[in-house]
């Protein structure tokens, strides 16, 4: 059987991150940066006041109370020249330019806020209440490197930065396609001999938590010719392809009959539990990534924890390799079979990780209620209670 390490060294040899595209940056979420963004501005661009208040000559406020004349309004967006000169003030609002000759802005709280004349009753030392032009960035700076994943505040700052556009590496896009004569539509009724497709919904939603955009393809009955249309129809809009179902020993594995004689996939047994039958090749003209999973649900999971999702984040030119783990001691005494590495559904809280009930692969109510895999290395059959054990936090 192959090792867990080295399938996933293979995929990652062969997944490359995907082109470069310019997008509106109303469109970037989610996607990761692929050019280094600096500011053309200084943040702020000018000296401007941090509230509402009234622009004024720090000494002229030192003693209090003072009364001073007020010559003029400036309010945010003001464009005009104004001038403070000694013994005045001007009425300021946020975000509206500092008038020449003021170095301090009097918060309107500390005046009687009057219009014509104001009455100050706190001196504002030098500088107070005003929001120097570049203290967030000075001209040039560097604001975003490339390889940073766009979230609300990226979006944020490209647009401080007077950006429209830039360029990404695009969110992959992922087409799930199940197979199995079993499967019926949830929301739709049983018949005899039939469950709820639920990998593709399971799946598709792994990839959009791994930045990729999951799309399900309806599922496709056990027969060969079915899944290489579906398979074909799908590839156009695929930048990978995930499959589920129909790679195992028995007949009626569509997926393996399909794509075996092609010599595109090469179907493997590993050295894991759940999850031994896994297949993975470039098909098509484009030579799209595709992992076939093995059907059981548990099983399609912790493929696409350990295999598929550290490879959507290579074709985001993010840093990958195996997911992450955290060590913690079992509550409970566990068991793995020899020559597999088994990853075991488990709540981890803090220090500790409890196994959950029901480890079977098909038990998919024991893994929804898991926030943690237990990894059992591969000559590790039993540990006692209290042990400490490797964990992926999910
Ligand atoms: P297979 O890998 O096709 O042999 O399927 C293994 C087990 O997983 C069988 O019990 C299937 O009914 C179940 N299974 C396969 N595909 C799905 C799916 N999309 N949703 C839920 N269960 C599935
Ligand atoms: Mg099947």
């Amino acid at each position: 059987m192959k090792a867990v390490d080295r399938h996933l060294a293979d995929i990652l040899a062969a997944v490359r991150p995907l082109a470069p595209m310019e997008v509106d940056i109303e469109n970037a979420l989610g996607t990761v940066l692929a050019e280094d963004v600096a500011s053309p501005m200084p943040l702020p661009p000018f000296d401007n006041s941090a509230m509402d208040g009234y622009a004024v000559r720090a000494e002229d406020v030192a003693a209090t109370p003072v009364m001073l004349p007020v010559i003029e309004d400036v309010a945010a967006g003001d464009g005009g020249v104004h001038a403070v000169g000694p013994g005045l003030a001007a009425r300021i609002m946020t975000g509206a330019p500092v008038p020449a000759g003021a170095d301090a802005v009097v918060p309107v709280e500390w005046t009687d806020g009057g219009t014509a004349r104001v009455t100050i009753s706190r001196p504002a030392p030098f500088g107070n209440a005003i929001r120097r032009a570049g203290e967030d960035v000075e001209a040039g700076d560097l604001v975003l490197r490339a390889g940073t994943r766009v979230g609300p505040a990226q979006v944020g700052i490209l647009a401080g930065v007077g950006r429209r556009r830039v360029t990404v590496r695009p969110r992959p896009r992922v087409v799930v396609l199940s197979t199995g004569a079993e499967l019926a539509e949830p929301g739709t009724p049983l018949g005899a001999g039939q469950i709820w497709e639920s990998n593709s919904f399971m799946l598709a939603a792994a990839v959009r938590q791994a930045g990729g955009e999951g799309f399900r393809a309806g599922a496709v009955t056990d027969d060969p010719r079915e899944f290489l249309e579906a398979l074909d129809t799908q590839l156009l809009r695929a930048d990978a392809v995930i499959t589920s179902g129909g790679v195992s020993m028995g007949a009626y594995e569509p997926v393996k009959e399909a794509l075996a004689p092609l010599g595109k996939v090469a179907f493997e047994k590993v050295a894991m539990q759940p999850g031994m039958p896994q297949g993975f090749g470039l098909v098509g003209p484009d030579a799209v990534p595709i992992f076939t999973l093995p059907g059981n649900p548990v099983s399609s999971f912790v493929s696409f924890v350990l295999f598929v999702k550290p490879a959507l984040l290579a074709m985001q030119g993010l840093p990958t390799g195996p997911p992450p783990t955290v060590r913690a001691a079992t509550t409970a005494p566990l068991r793995s079979p020899a020559g597999k590495r088994s990853f075991l559904r488990a709540v981890l809280s803090g220090e500790v990780v409890a196994p959950v009930h029901g480890q079977g692969s098909h038990q998919l109510a024991a893994l929804a209620s898991a926030n943690a895999l237990i990894v059992l290395p591969e000559d590790v059959t039993e540990l006692p209670q209290g042990a400490e054990v490797e964990v992926i936090p999910l």
